[in-house]
């Protein structure tokens, strides 16, 4: 059975209903303020249709923004799988502490500066 994110109710295959293009879930076409005749058109037309959360997401982040996708019990319709985010993860936490260290490079250097500064004005 596949559920509406929106109001989470059932959406019959029987009903009208819209594909996102974007993360393929089911959507009641009130929830998403379109009338029949819109996804009539839509359908007949054979024009691809995203949600208002892909739409907000893709607008602001081209990149991994999980947080505004609705959680869904399909796993399978991710972009990417688990392990792949979790290397991405920990790959993120290289490169802070490889920035981490930088800004003490950074900083013990301009305390050096400032030593300097003090000579010279002195
Ligand atoms: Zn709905
Ligand atoms: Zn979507």
């Amino acid at each position: 059975m596949v559920s509406c994110p929106i109001c989470s109710l059932t959406v019959k295959r029987s009903q009208s209903n819209l594909t996102c293009n974007n993360c393929k879930h089911l959507f009641h076409p009130e929830c998403v303020s379109l009338k029949k005749e819109d996804v009539d058109f839509l359908t007949s037309a054979n024009k691809l249709w995203t949600c208002q959360n892909c739409t907000k997401s893709m607008k602001i982040l081209q990149q991994s923004d999980f947080s505004n996708s609705p959680v869904s019990s399909q796993s399978s319709d991710k972009h990417f799988d688990s392990t792949d985010l979790k290397r991405i993860l920990s790959s993120l936490d290289d490169v802070r502490a490889e920035q981490s260290k930088l800004f003490d490079l950074v900083n013990n250097q301009s305390k050096k500066l400032d030593v300097l500064d003090n000579k010279f004005t002195c």
